[in-house]
């Protein structure tokens, strides 16, 4: 790689130098991927610090990802040698980092972490609460969507009076909006989104603290700017109204979150609201292979919004990115596995694989494999796994009664998944030990059910007994067809972050059971995957084959990297394929960015899997790839 020059012993081409050095005033550096725009932002913090003596103090560095704060945080030390002074005193760190320090400083009881909606099932909680005081029929409400819908109206700063909502839906879920900001409010919750959007409260309601603010920090940092929501904005732009020193790296082919809010049009206009504003493109790119380059610009070229750029590839060899087409998961996984013990036998490190996927649940096979592997890996933390989703655990609950009718979580689980109150448990474990029978049992006799519910469970409860000498598969079939899981199916409808199909799931779920020849040992699999799962998040760490989303995967690069299930349907989504048959192609757009994202990671192997069956139904190839292959 040919670099011109250097500073502070740092290699930098004349772009990314005129970028580092340029302080003062709004700045934008617009580039694709790989070209070395976080390297701009850390020499930058660095050259200030270091030849400029700016106070680290009154410098602010944000990044979107803990993992990314970390890196960046990594590099700095790595750069700046033996003088390591001012480095800690720097304020670097997420929006969500930083700002919520702020507001613990300012009035901790009030912001007690012990209030923190952390978890999607803490906020349905919350939901549920505000359907029972609104009396709105819980059962076919779809919580997560509306989590997500809330999430969107908060970061992109719509209060209730302000939203005019489209449908029904979004009529209904606004309802509940108001009602969940009431019971929060009410009990001293609050939730992620809650943190930044008061904080910008906080300080435009307090001038003297907000000038305390402005004196104390003099300039703003800002990576993956193409991503940044309305709030996190304005925050922003509160903080840096009196110098304008706010400089912004950031890729508009890398915007993936807009269902949070995140808005390019920050990057696409910021000449308007900055007018004197420095705009500076980097054009090299020092991360890929220039196959891989040109493969990713080849895919990121068909999107119709967009900035065109220039990039050119620093490094060259003989590898080209490889499309494979396994037969479904179960065998990409185990071809994926194969090659990385290969080349790890052959000296490469594993902490220089990654493997990329859509969504949480379809890393499953490939997780599995790991398990059961010898290789280390690390998935990212904080989600739950495949087997704690709601629909899995609803009909694992069938079969785990038939084994042991008195198992409390499966009975739990179970009331879930027929859509019995909550409060049924009580009874039930109240009627086991007045009639001397198992919490399954004990379900018949409770009283108080609706009359369509009792012929239901009257005809469930007596078959399940049955099921553990069944095949799994067979069981699980059984479960769906006869004993009516294909209701709750229905009810239920997408979960998590409103991706995945219930039904996908348990088609999944009876890929897994293939495998297995008794009810037994297919329990013992799945107990074993979730308390490795639990395990693993105890501590997670960085070293090791990393498995993530596309998502967290923004900003980080590896030698070697395996993007997985790239078929339509996955990637892209196929809410996307339906929206865009509806004529909206924003959506698509975006999960093209989401392939965009994930090829450049890739230093020197990419490999892509297309697999043509995923969770058991026939797949195509993505059409963000038939025209390359
Ligand atoms: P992304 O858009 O994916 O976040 P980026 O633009 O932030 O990418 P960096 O991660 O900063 O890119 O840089 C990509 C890689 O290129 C890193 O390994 C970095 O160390 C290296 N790099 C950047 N600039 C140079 C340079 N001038 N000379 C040599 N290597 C460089
Ligand atoms: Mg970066």
């Amino acid at each position: 790689i040919k670099t011109p020059s250097q500073l502070l012993g740092i290699p930098l081409d004349h772009e990314q130098k005129e970028a580092v050095t340029t302080i003062d005033g709004p700045l934008l550096v617009l580039a694709g991927a790989g070209s070395g725009k976080t390297r701009v932002l850390t020499t930058r913090a660095l050259y200030m610090m270091q030849e400029k003596e700016i106070d680290p103090k009154s410098i602010m560095l944000v990044t979107f990802t803990a993992k990314a704060a970390r890196e960046m945080k990594d590099r700095l030390a790595q750069n700046s040698k033996n003088s390591t002074v001012g480095l800690n005193q720097l304020v670097i760190g997420t929006f969500h980092s930083i700002f919520y320090k702020m507001l613990i400083h300012h009035n901790s009881e009030k912001w007690n972490g012990k209030n923190l909606l952390k978890w999607d099932w803490q906020k349905e909680n919350y939901l549920k609460q505000s359907c029972r005081e609104l009396s709105i029929d819980e059962k076919d409400f779809p919580f997560d969507q509306a989590i997500q819908q809330i999430g969107y109206w908060k970061n992109t700063m719509k209060t209730p009076g302000e939203i005019k909502p489209a449908d029904d839906w979004e009529e209904t879920a606004l309802t509940l909006f108001k009602e969940y900001e009431e019971q929060k409010r009410k009990h001293r919750q609050f939730d992620f989104d809650d943190m930044l959007v008061q904080c910008y409260e906080m300080l435009k309601e307090n001038s003297t603290l907000l000038e305390a603010y402005q004196k104390r920090f003099h300039y703003f940092l800002i990576d993956e700017f193409q991503d940044i929501n309305p709030v996190q904005y304005n925050l922003m732009k509160l903080l840096s109204r009196h110098t304008n020193n706010l400089c912004g790296v950031g890729d508009d082919d890398q915007t993936i979150y807009s269902f949070r809010g995140s808005e390019p049009s920050f990057i696409l206009n910021f000449k308007e609201e900055f007018p004197d504003a420095k705009i500076i493109s980097l054009s090299s790119n020092y991360r890929s292979d220039h196959h891989i380059v040109s493969t990713a610009n080849e895919v990121i070229s068909k999107n119709k919004k967009r900035l065109s750029k220039k990039m050119i590839a620093q490094y060259q060899s003989e590898t080209s990115p490889i499309c494979f087409f396994p037969y479904d998961e179960e065998e990409e996984a185990t071809l994926i596995i194969n090659d990385m013990k290969e080349k790890i036998e052959l000296g490469a490190n594993p902490d220089e694989f990654a493997v990329l996927y859509r969504t949480h649940t379809s890393g499953r096979a490939v997780f599995e494999r790991f398990v059961t592997s010898s290789l280390p890996f690390t998935i990212e933390k904080g989600q739950n796994s495949f087997y704690e989703r709601k629909m899995v655990r609803g009909v694992l609950a069938y079969l785990r009664l038939s084994v042991n009718p008195d198992d409390t979580d499966a009975i739990t689980d179970f009331i879930r998944a027929l859509f019995l109150k909550q409060s049924t448990l009580n009874d039930v474990k109240a009627l086991s030990i007045l009639h001397d029978c198992s919490l399954l049992d004990a379900l018949l006799h409770v009283k108080g059910i609706p009359a369509f519910q009792i012929s239901k469970i009257n005809k469930i409860i007596p078959r399940i007994s049955s099921l553990k000498t069944e095949k799994p598969a067979i069981a699980l079939g059984i479960i769906e067809k006869e004993l009516g899981f294909t209701d709750y199916l229905k009810k239920q409808g997408n979960e998590g972050n409103s991706m995945d199909r219930g039904s996908d799931d348990l088609n999944d779920l009876k890929v897994v059971a293939k495998k297995f020849l008794n009810v037994d040992e297919f329990l013992q699999h799945t107990n074993h995957m979730i308390s490795t799962q639990h395990a693993l998040k105890g501590h997670s760490h960085d070293t090791g084959v990393q498995l993530m989303t596309v998502h967290r995967a923004k900003g980080l690069e590896y030698k070697y990297v395996y993007i997985i299930g790239a078929v339509d349907g996955s990637l892209p989504h196929d809410f996307s394929l339906e929206s865009a048959r509806k004529g909206n192609y924003e959506f698509l757009e975006e999960e093209r960015r989401l392939l965009y994202v994930a090829m450049t990671r890739a230093k020197e192997h990419l490999y892509i899997s297309c697999p043509s069956n995923r969770r058991g139904r026939k797949a195509t190839t993505s059409r963000f790839l038939r025209p390359l292959l």
